[in-house]
Parts: structure tokens; sequence; C-alpha cells
């Protein structure tokens, strides 16, 4: 097996040690073997975004434009191949992972359109004679942090937005899932990408990561990946005054009221909780149930439940894959029998599933009956596992809703204009979902949450010019 490398400098190099890449539905099933970066490798990758960021940042908009242009055209052109991929090294359904590798794709595309829509403004000054401008310029070097979850979703939607504006890249894409970060960067070479503007550094998280967080070279961090992970980035990089963007996790609430129409409702909870193996930050993982429809909702889930197929991603009649790997099924196995011990009743799934083929596949669980301390509604567990908190009425629900340290992500279910415009108002999240699933967004509106799930400006849409770069006003005498 030929062993794929880093990307550094506009070269392919091999790294000090190398991964094998799992299929976390066939342990027997080797997707590749890696090469992985050690700290030297990624300060060179570091000093070569460095050295390329002058001309990069000049480059204009219309080279960037153009590359960006057949980056995109050559992911969606690759998409079935690059979604098998995907599906095989991460473990969602094969119609997810395509359709994630599409998404890739149109982030491409949008942002090359999007670098075409930079202004600025020009405003008189208070002084006479003098005039004001105010401009926007490429930040730097940007450090990418990527987790297993989307391998090449939430990539793009960093990777595109910082070529976009003239940043030069260093991407580290999370150990599990070199191979979607691996392809991409074959795609963005073969578009043309000059020497040292993009470099891709495989490798652990406290060793490449870590590099990437503390060099003085590094300008920006995107990071999108757990909690604590995102705690220790964002005071690492304050402590050297670096730029920095996190998006972390969520205990996402679905809001289901009485008059909610109940197959939306339900809809709308197993595919926010259970698709994706509910590996999505902005999983339902909190069902919140009025009273007058809550035995009804809980029935007709359970009813879903039982039609769901657990199995290879690769096979077209699969709804859910495996989880990602041992340490995820252990810790959502852990999070099952933590909350029986709590009091959660567990009326659904919840065990390993032993299937034809070696992998860490698990039967999603349904939790009824739980209270808002448990810690099944505190922690973020990352996997198929959601519990049921009965409500009064909206009021209470809404009171739920927010009791929590997370804020990425909150639906509602109801045919109420009056409930619905009114959660939209005051649930404590950044995104609002009314009668469709907390997870799953488009690509040109931010994405982005509150409280403890993110930190720094949006990304996606224009909103990612935020952080992408700086903002210069001039002063000119006539
Ligand atoms: P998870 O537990 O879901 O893997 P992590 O936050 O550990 O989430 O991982 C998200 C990303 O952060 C990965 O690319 C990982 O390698 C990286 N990472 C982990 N630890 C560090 C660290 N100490 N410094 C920088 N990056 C890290």
């Amino acid at each position: 097996m030929t062993i794929k490398r880093n990307y550094i400098a506009g070269e392919w190099v091999e790294g000090s040690g190398t991964t094998r890449n799992i299929n976390p539905a066939d342990t027997s099933d080797i997707v590749g073997e890696y090469a992985t970066a050690d700290a030297e490798q990624a300060r060179a990758a570091i000093a070569a975004a460095y050295a390329a960021f002058p001309a990069w940042s000049q480059a204009g908009i219309q080279q960037r434009s153009e590359l960006l242009d057949r980056i995109g055209q050559k992911i969606l052109d690759r998409k079935q191949e690059l979604g098998e991929l995907l599906a095989r090294e991460e473990g969602k359904s094969l119609s997810e992972a395509i359709g994630e590798v599409g998404r890739a794709g149109q982030i491409f595309k949008y942002f090359s359109g999007e670098v075409l829509q930079l202004r600025g403004d020009i405003q008189p000054s208070v002084r006479p004679g003098l005039e004001a401008s105010v401009t926007r310029e490429a930040l730097g070097v940007i450090g990418m942090i990527t987790p297993w979850n989307f391998p090449i979703a939430i990539p793009a939607w960093k990777i595109a937005p910082a070529l976009a504006y003239g940043n030069c890249v260093v991407f580290k894409p999370a150990e599990l899932v070199p191979g979607s970060a691996h392809a991409l960067t074959e795609i963005i070479v073969e578009a043309g990408i000059p020497a040292g503007v993009f470099n891709l550094v495989m490798g652990p998280g406290r060793v490449v990561g870590d590099t990437i967080v503390n060099d003085k070279c590094v300008d920006g961090i995107s990071f999108t990946g757990s909690v604590n992970t995102g705690r220790n980035i964002a005071a690492a990089a304050v402590g050297r005054m670096a730029k920095v963007q996190l998006e972390m996790g969520g205990k996402n609430p679905l809001v289901v009221l009485d008059d909610a129409d109940l197959d939306t409702a339900v809809e709308c909870a197993v595919n926010g909780a259970y698709f994706s193996t509910g590996q999505r930050c902005t999983a339902s993982s909190r069902l919140i149930v009025t009273e007058g429809i809550y035995d009804r909702f809980v029935e007709a889930v359970l009813e879903r439940l039982k039609t769901l197929k657990i199995g290879n991603p690769l096979n077209p009649e699969t709804h859910i894959g495996p989880v990602v790997d041992e340490r995820q099924l252990q810790q959502n196995l852990k999070y099952v029998e933590i909350a029986k011990e709590e009091g959660g009743n567990l009326v659904f799934g919840g065990e390993q599933l032993q299937l034809e083929t070696d992998g860490f596949f698990q039967q999603p669980a349904l939790i009824i009956d739980t209270t808002p301390e448990m810690r099944i509604n505190r922690e973020e567990v990352f996997g198929p596992v959601a519990s049921v908190i009965k409500a009064r009425d909206y009021e209470h629900a809404l009171e739920l809703a927010n009791d929590t340290e997370f804020g990425l992500s909150a639906g509602i279910v109801t045919q109420s204009l009056k409930h619905a415009t009114h959660f939209k108002r005051h649930a404590q999240a950044g995104m609002v979902m009314v009668n469709v699933p907390t997870a799953g967004v488009d690509y040109h509106v931010p994405f982005g949450g509150r409280k403890g799930s993110s930190y720094g400006s949006r990304e996606q849409g224009s909103y990612a010019r935020e952080f992408y770069t700086t903002v210069k006003t001039a002063y000119t005498s006539a």
C-alpha cells in the first residue's frame, strides 16, 4: 500500500511516521496508510505559508476566484468516489457522504463568487479636506484544525474563504479521517494552487495542532472540535494575541408542542437525533415534549426507530452507519448506563450490535422520562443517543431548552405562529429551526452558536469574511 503523504511548500513529503485509516464498519478494511507529520514539519508548513503570503494576498481576486471555481468543480465531478471514501473512513451513510462532498463543492463555488463581492467604504472625514476609506485585507497565515465528523465539508468551509480572501493555509485534519483531507488536497494542488499557499499536515493534535496554535507566524486559528480542546486552543491563541474562532459542542433541544404535526415532529426528532449516527454538533440530543403529545410522540418515535436499518454505510439500504471508533462507542454506551442509573427509562436500543462485519455498530438509544439536571441532558454524548424531557407547556419547554451551557442550534415543532415566533426570538442559540431538524444547514448563511458552543466570529456565507480578513482605515488628504 503506498503511503499518502503530506503536502508542504508545494511538495508531497514523507512524514516522521504513518497511521492506518480504518473503516469503522469493517475493521479489516484498511482505507489507506497516511504519513504523520511531526512538529518540525508543521513548522516547515507554517514557514512556507508565511513566505507565500505576500504574493498570494496580492494575487488579485480574479485568480483566486477562478482557482476556487476549479476546485469546486473538481470536487463535484468526483462526488461519488469521494463520497465512498468518506463513508468508508467516517461511517456515515453513502447518501449522506455524497451529500457532504457535494456541499464541499458548492462551498468552493460560493466563495469563488463571494470574493468578487468584497467591498469597503469611503467616508468623508470629520476633518475638512480629508477622506477616510475602510477596506479589508487578508489576515495572513491561518491554521485549521478540524474534527472527524464532517471530513470534507468543515475543511471546505474554512479553506474556501481563507483562500478566497488571500490567506495562506496550514490544514491539520483529525487523525481518524486523513483520506478526505488528502483527496481534497490533491484536488487543490491539481487546480493549480501556488506553492506554500496551501499545506496539509496530517498528524496528532497534541503535536501538529499544538505547534500550529503556538507558532507566532500563524495569525489566525479556526478550530472545530471538542469543548476541552477548544478552550485550551483559545487560551493559547489569546495568550499570544492570535485571532481565534471555535466551533465546539452542543446539547441541542428540539421542542415538540401539543399542536405539532406528529409526522413532522417524528421526522425532525429521528433525523436530528440519529442520522449521521448522531455525530453532528447540531444533533437534537434533548427532545423536550409537552404533556399533551408526550405519549403519542414517544410511541411514534419508537415505531420509526424500529424501521431504521443500521449497517454498512455503502449498502444503499442503510440509514445509520457505525460509530466512528471504539473510544466513541464506549463513550456512548457509558452515557446510556449513566442515564439509566440516574433514573432515565431506556425504551429503545442503546446496545452495541454485532453485524456481519467487525465494526462499531450501535442501536440508536431513546431514553424517556429524563429530568434536566441529569448528566444525559447536560453533557454532549456525540452519538445516536437522545433523551426526552416532559414539559408542562410552551413557556416551560422554552425554559428547559435554554437550560444548558451550550447554544448552537435549537428547534421547535409547532403549528402556532405565535410560539414559533416567540421561540425564534428567545431561544438562546446561534441557529433556530422551525419545523425542520436542528441539524442540516445552508452554506450561504452564517453557521455558529452562542454560550459554550462557539467563540469568535461566525463561519460560512458572507459572514466568514469577519474572521478571514482584517479591516484597514486609511486617511487621505487630497
Ligand atoms: P474529538 O474528541 O472529537 O476527536 P478533539 O477536540 O480532540 O475532538 O479534536 C478536534 C481536532 O483538534 C482534531 O484535529 C485533533 O487532532 C485536534 N486536537 C486535539 N488536541 C489538540 C491540541 N492539544 N492542540 C491542537 N489541536 C488538537
